[in-house]
């Protein structure tokens, strides 16, 4: 078996060891004689993987007992629009603050929930240029966010995966203080490889096949308060009430994907939690850059050093046949996933919990030999 150096955005690579549990449960999950995702989601054999799950995130990221941990289906997308839906309504405001095109999504749907609700959505865009040739290249400083005291919640992209830039958690480009105005944020590809605190805010969701498991589950980690305020008039699948009043279990739960989410985490547990997962993604992250500072006359980073993501590094080559080439040779040395996305091009490493410190180092030398000789 030869597993290839998978720098893919999402769905991603997942640790090797939790794919191994998978394979060997897989037939015989806990001496059950079936599989897990044979089993009724309401017996013992999956509720004790999902409540594990929900467990291992409380954890791991010391989710305080104000807060719901849900499971939901219909990934981070599906979010874009169930937030809007619970907390907006008439004559009320949501902020969004856009730093790249997963907010620009979020905010599509928070209008057309807005106009239905006869609720407003006010924007503050870091994009620069127009159409195709939009740019995002930073987080704002929070001194630069305008916050609106009467908004029902402010929307942020805690890292926007296709333009590689992330708010680091309490440095120059922070998270934004809202004061009382609850933050809500898209942290689908940054959950999970850092300590933050999520007192600050009140909702965080996440689709999990960027960093903690498979596509078709997303995490939503949503304060008590937020729950109970959200709107009844809509329809009960939509309603955080239901899913939190459920345990996640008001109807069939993704529980294949459920249980790959435990086996990443507790993957995850076992290699020292977030503090520890934090030091190696940030030496990755200098090692990746640091190649790219060296080079300058070779790799271009486009994103502005204070905002630059450890998660999603992006980067232009002199040329576009150079880029084609670059990911050509790389594949051939058995690194796949560098494509940029189609809407910006270029170079695109994503490098979640599961890629290692030796995956990024390979790579590093192999873009330090590719500039060398060509
Ligand atoms: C991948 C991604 C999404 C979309 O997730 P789906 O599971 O496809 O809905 C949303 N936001 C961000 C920041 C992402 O990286």
């Amino acid at each position: 078996m030869s597993r290839k150096i998978n720098f893919n955005a999402g769905p991603a690579a997942l640790p090797l060891p939790a794919l191994e549990r998978a394979r060997e449960e897989m037939l015989d999950f806990a001496g059950s004689g079936m599989s897990v995702m044979e089993h009724s989601h309401r017996g013992k054999e999956y509720e004790g993987v999902h409540d594990e799950a929900i467990a291992l995130v409380r954890e791991l990221l010391g989710v305080p007992s104000s807060y719901e941990v849900l499971l939901l289906q219909g990934g981070a997308t599906a979010l874009f629009a169930q937030i809007p839906m619970n907390l907006l309504d008439k004559g009320k405001t949501a902020q969004y603050l856009i730093t790249g095109a997963w907010g620009e999504k979020a905010l599509g749907e928070a209008k057309l929930v807005s106009a239905l609700f006869g609720a407003n959505v006010a924007v503050q865009s870091l994009g620069v240029g127009e159409g195709k040739e939009k740019k995002y290249t930073r987080v704002p400083a929070p001194s630069e966010v305008k916050v609106d005291p009467g908004a029902s919640y402010l929307h942020i992209t805690s890292n926007e995966t296709i333009h590689g830039v992330e708010f680091n958690v309490d440095g120059s480009r922070g998270f934004p203080a809202t004061g009382a105005v609850p933050l809500v944020a898209d942290m689908s590809s940054d959950f999970l490889w850092r300590p933050f605190d999520i007192t600050k805010f009140g909702i965080a969701y996440a689709g999990a096949q960027k960093n903690i498991g498979p596509s078709g589950v997303v995490v939503v980690v949503v304060s008590k308060e937020l729950v109970e305020k959200g709107r009844k008039d809509i329809p009960k699948i939509w309603q955080f009430r239901t899913h939190a009043e459920n345990k996640s279990l008001y109807n069939t739960p993704p529980t294949f994907g459920v249980y790959m989410v435990r086996n990443v985490l507790s993957w995850l547990k076992g290699q020292g939690g977030l503090v520890k997962v934090e030091e190696v993604n940030r030496k990755k992250a200098s090692r990746l850059y640091g190649v790219i500072d060296k080079n300058p006359q070779f790799f271009r980073s486009p994103v502005e050093k204070e905002s630059r993501s450890v998660m999603n590094v992006v980067f232009r080559l002199p040329s576009e046949e150079l880029e084609a080439t670059f990911i050509a040779e790389a594949k051939k040395a058995g690194m796949v996933g560098l494509k940029g996305h189609r809407s910006v091009g270029g170079i695109r490493v994503s490098m979640y919990n599961a890629a290692s410190y030796e995956w990024v180092d390979t790579l590093a030398g192999f873009m330090e030999e590719f500039a060398r000789v060509k």
